[in-house]
């Protein structure tokens, strides 16, 4: 019924992350009805950012240079290093605005379960950036997850003779959550990294 051409889009669509059997067919479909409005500029664009985008040496981050603009950028802060798990956080660090330093994305968290371990990740390379870049902060910016927490953990044992001032993000109550609409986890979490107010009640 289908032809070949068609199905074998439709299943690599179906591939990606978050596209379902049906949402690949109707994306497939979609396309080929409008082929010189979508799907030509669509290809185009494709092919085009396969070909410029490269991961960046430094940090890992994707960009069409290595080092990547972040990096040669002279006016962040090379003192300050961000550990992230993934790009998708670099960017959304990004998005948040307000963090002026560099950034290092291990590529994922620690997992015995996935047998991921620190080789996996670029947890050894980080060691290197550190003394390379002369980094005097390392802000641990990992996901609030059992893997995100143990490998925190595992980087702040590793980075201990480095003599690097090592903080973490703190994780809690979202802005504008209401503490009864909260899991317990959220809100003890949340307490046990309380902050005292300063003069003006400010955090
Ligand atoms: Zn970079």
């Amino acid at each position: 019924m289908v032809s070949a051409d068609i199905e074998n889009l439709i299943r690599l669509f179906s591939k990606l992350p978050g596209i379902g059997p049906r949402s690949a067919r109707r994306c497939v479909l979609h396309l080929l009805k409008n082929k010189t409005l979508k799907m030509i500029p669509f290809i185009q664009q494709l092919e085009q950012t396969a070909a410029a985008i490269v991961e960046c040496s430094g940090c890992g981050n994707l960009d069409t240079q290595s080092p990547c603009s972040l990096c040669v950028n002279p006016k962040r802060d090379m003192n300050v290093l961000c550990v992230v798990e993934q790009v998708a956080d670099l960017w959304a660090m990004e998005r948040a605005g307000g963090f002026k330093g560099l950034y290092h994305i291990l590529g994922g968290a620690l997992s015995s379960f996935n047998g991921i371990g620190p080789d996996e990740l670029r947890i050894p390379y980080l060691v290197d950036r550190i003394r390379t870049l002369g980094v005097k902060e390392v802000i641990l910016a990992l996901n609030a997850t059992i893997e995100g927490q143990t490998t925190t953990h595992y980087i702040a044992n590793e980075l201990e003779p480095c003599s690097v001032k090592i903080t973490a993000i703190a994780h809690g109550i979202p802005l504008g959550g209401e503490l009864d609409f909260l899991d317990p986890g959220t809100i003890m979490t949340a307490f046990s990294a309380r902050r005292a107010l300063d003069f003006e009640g400010e955090l």
